[in-house]
């Protein structure tokens, strides 16, 4: 970057590290999940990184940086596995952990900085009046509010509340705005959506206001069944319980116990699928009887909140952590993101699982989707090549499972939102020089890109955004 010199001076007292690791460390995320995105990014370093202490120092940043023409990437916890936070032209990399203030705890909501950690946020407003947030990624300890909003979208929690994408899941943002003289725009109700999950693309959070639900004391569960399909069932059926107060209802197929969770395989016979759950305590017995016309057998049963103990929360065994624990063993295997839309979500699972068998691991997570009882699936793959790869997405896709395909770093291809003409008119409004995260979406770097969308991708209830 030859005007590095420049913006330094530009910045004044503001934070800056220069040092070539540091600056390496902080241009990654988890991009390396994928085989694809590692071969394309691996290159990818910022010049700088700039560590604001609050959001006048953004403000400051975001100037000198439109000053000297910086593209600047921003950063919370780094943990997206997208390579969403990665600078694919250089400048700067915007890191807001420092920005870790909990601003306000009231009653069913919280105001964050933008780079709290989730798990701070979790902890504070549980002792505060024994709340919690909604729904986290299992990423609850590495991740911030800001980038589970700008990068995420859904966790433990989920089955009761749904995703980021449901109104009234994000309350407020207030963000600031990439031009000469940097504007702080507080965004509510549907407006949110500009910015919901664009990778920083339109616009710096710098506080998140989100909804609160009660904090009950959660009880990690296992369950063990010798036929995945009757898990799957049960996890259905269980989902609709509405009386029974869930966090987390998982579906793994075998053999993803026993392969890749070592610390529990002492506890899970052989060829065993699984359930993980997290249940409210109060709801034990209704669970225990709920099981008792299924063939499951409750393997493991722990107060997920034991100070006394350091085992791992079942949480961390869930969403895509599985996946990091498959990638620890064997590190060739792959994993797609997959919606099995609903209603019929069970038999696109069931056909899936009976077309590819063991090639494609599956692994189900149940929300709530758009109103419905639904199925994520980050299912586990066994990579051969990239265009093996490439046509167990076109099945899933040909058979009526979209795929949020991981293995692509722009807004668009990843599918969980088509940038549409009132997202593009924002980020006009907003980075018209267009240095926020540069690369990352294919509707404003391409005029020509024809999957401009009129709709909210798969949300129906959101109508034109
Ligand atoms: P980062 O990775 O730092 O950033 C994510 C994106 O947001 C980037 O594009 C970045 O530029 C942008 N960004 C960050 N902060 C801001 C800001 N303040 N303003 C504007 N843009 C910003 N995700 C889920 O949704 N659910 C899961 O259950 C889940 N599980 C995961 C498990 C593992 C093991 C891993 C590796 C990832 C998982 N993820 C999951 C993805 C990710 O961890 C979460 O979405 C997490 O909340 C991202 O937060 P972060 O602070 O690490 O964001």
């Amino acid at each position: 970057m030859s005007n590095a010199a420049a913006l330094i001076a530009g910045l004044g007292d503001i934070r800056v590290v220069t040092d070539p690791a540091k600056v390496q460390l902080k241009s990654r995320d988890f991009y390396w999940y994928s085989p694809v995105l590692k071969r394309q990014l691996e290159s990818v370093r910022a010049d700088l990184v700039v560590e604001p202490a609050d959001e006048a120092e953004v403000i400051r940043t975001l100037a000198a940086c439109h000053k000297h023409r910086v593209p600047v990437t921003v950063r919370g916890g780094g943990s997206g596995n997208y390579g969403q936070a990665m600078p694919l032209n250089g400048g700067a990399v915007l890191d807001l952990s420092r920005l870790d203030q909990i601003l306000e705890i009231g009653f069913g909501r919280v105001r964050a900085q933008a780079g709290a950690k989730l798990a701070r946020i979790d902890q504070a407003c549980q002792e505060h009046s024994r709340q919690e947030l909604r729904f986290h990624p299992s990423t609850l300890k590495m991740g911030t509010i800001g980038g589970f909003v700008a990068g995420g979208s859904s966790g433990a929690g989920s089955i009761a509340w749904g995703t980021l994408r449901d109104r009234g899941n994000i309350q407020g943002l207030r963000i600031v705005t990439m031009e000469a003289e940097p504007r702080i725009l507080e965004l509510a109700g549907d407006a949110i959506q500009k910015v919901n999950h664009a990778y920083g693309t339109n616009g710096v959070i710098t506080e998140v206001a989100m909804p609160l639900a009660p904090a009950w004391p959660w009880v990690d569960l296992i369950v063990g069944f010798k036929d995945f399909m009757s898990a799957v069932r049960c996890a259905d059926a269980l989902a609709r319980q509405d009386g029974v107060v869930k966090k987390l209802i998982t579906a793994l197929a075998a053999p993803i116990p026993e392969l890749y969770f070592r610390p529990l395989q002492s506890r899970i016979p052989q060829g065993q699928s699984v359930l993980l759950l997290m249940i409210a305590e109060p709801w034990l017995t209704a669970l225990r009887d709920f099981l008792k016309s299924w063939p499951g057998e409750i393997l493991l049963e722990r107060a997920a909140v034991d100070p006394k103990r350091r085992a791992l929360p079942i949480y961390e065994l869930s969403w895509n952590h599985t996946t990091l624990h498959a990638l620890r063993i064997d590190p060739t295997i792959t994993y797609l993101q997959v919606l099995y839309p609903p209603p019929a979500h069970v038999e696109y699972a069931a056909e899936m699982h009976r077309h590819f068998g063991e090639e494609v691991m599956i692994h189900l997570e149940f929300v709530r989707f758009d109103g419905q009882i639904a199925c994520l699936g980050l299912p586990i793959v066994r990579f051969t090549t990239e265009s093996r790869l490439d046509e167990i997405i076109r099945h899933h896709e040909d058979h009526g499972c979209p795929i949020f395909n991981p293995h692509a770093f722009t807004l668009e291809e990843g599918g969980m939102k088509q940038v549409d003409r009132s997202h593009l008119a924002f980020k006009r409004e907003a980075d018209p020089l267009g240095l926020l995260n540069p690369g990352k979406m294919l509707g404003w770097d391409n005029p020509d890109y024809t999957g401009m969308s009129r709709q909210s991708y798969l949300y129906k209830s959101l109508g034109t955004a």
